[in-house]
């Protein structure tokens, strides 16, 4: 019998995207000797994707769908579908054709060489200014070093993951996952494989730059406190510093001398108001997780779905 490949695509508002995605993925496993099922997950979409993806699901008896109850983020989405995927091992990809279907023999060969998680790294784009691919590089540089896991520039959320990966997933209860993290954190034989992406088939990305921050913030916060340590470190630093200072004062008040310095007293305040701020802000990310996670809310609410039980 031949192994069974779930293929898990989120879809926020993807009406256009959802036929070539399902018909480039059809025509992979056309010429390979594995079964497959899709599990598309509508994330809230407020154009046709639900409708798009049921009739897809009512025409052939290895597409499903999972609706859910509101946009609860790719993240989630990626989890509903892991969660409710019965494969031998779970891909996941986008729903844009920025993940190209071609890579999945490839990635399904390093499967049964023994990897039980295949991750994808984009390809450093060649389009992109110097200066841009530099940041880019220390931004990983300052969240790697932050966050004490090691992710790659460019890492993806286009992976397979072995069951035996998947089941273990299955167990955790983040309410806000981030499972480019969570994959490397959990350890297990992977293998990375370079890509080009495409460009959008349709529509544009719904990652705003606000969204991105967001999500490197998030990725900080949730896998170490190294962050408060720093805050500690930094606090240290600073009165050191400021004692360095206190023989200066003494001389000054002794000598009479005239500090005339509303500049510096003025930038001193607003300085040290902003970083207190920041470090108070970090403090706060940390507790309000803790207020999420507490709650115990479930993580995603499914309205629908033609996900046989089993
Ligand atoms: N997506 C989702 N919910 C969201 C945002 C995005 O399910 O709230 C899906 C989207 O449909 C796509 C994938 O996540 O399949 C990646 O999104 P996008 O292409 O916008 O991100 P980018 O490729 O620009 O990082
Ligand atoms: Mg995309």
């Amino acid at each position: 019998m031949n192994k069974l490949v779930s293929i898990v695509i989120p879809a926020y508002n993807e009406a256009d995207n959802i036929f070539i995605v399902v018909e480039s993925i059809k025509n992979v496993f056309s010429a390979l000797n594995y079964d497959y099922e899709i599990i598309l997950i509508d994330d809230g979409s407020a154009d046709n994707t639900l409708q798009t993806i049921r009739d897809f699901a009512s025409s052939s008896d290895n597409i499903f769908f999972l609706e859910f109850s509101k946009n609860f983020g790719h993240q989630l989405a990626v989890k509903a579908g892991m969660d409710n995927a019965y494969g031998d091992c779970v891909i996941s990809m986008d729903c844009d054709m920025q993940h190209p279907p071609e890579l999945i023999p490839d990635m399904l060969n390093k499967w049964e060489d023994g990897f039980e998680v295949v991750y994808t790294v984009r390809e450093e784009d060649k389009n992109l200014s110097k200066g841009k691919r530099k940041s880019s590089g220390l931004f990983y540089k300052i969240l790697n070093w932050l966050s004490d896991i090691e992710l790659e520039p460019g890492a993806a959320d286009f992976r397979l993951l072995d069951k035996k990966v998947v089941n273990v997933f299955r167990n955790f209860n983040e309410n806000e996952p981030f499972l480019r993290g969570l994959v490397k954190w959990l350890g297990f034989k992977q293998h990375a494989i370079k890509y080009n992406p495409g460009i959008r088939f349709s529509g544009n990305s719904k990652y705003t730059f606000k969204k991105m921050f967001r999500l490197a913030l998030h990725g900080v916060t949730s896998f170490s406190i190294k962050p408060l340590y720093s805050a500690v470190y930094l606090g240290f630093i600073l009165s050191f510093a400021s004692i360095l200072y206190v023989p200066y004062i003494i001389y000054a008040f002794v000598n009479n001398v005239e500090v005339s310095g509303w500049a510096s007293v003025i930038m001193t305040i607003v300085f040290f108001g902003g970083l207190q701020l920041i470090i108070l802000g970090i403090i706060g990310i940390y507790v309000g997780k803790m207020f999420m996670q507490v709650k115990n809310r479930p993580n995603y609410i499914i309205r629908s779905t033609n996900i046989p039980v089993r």
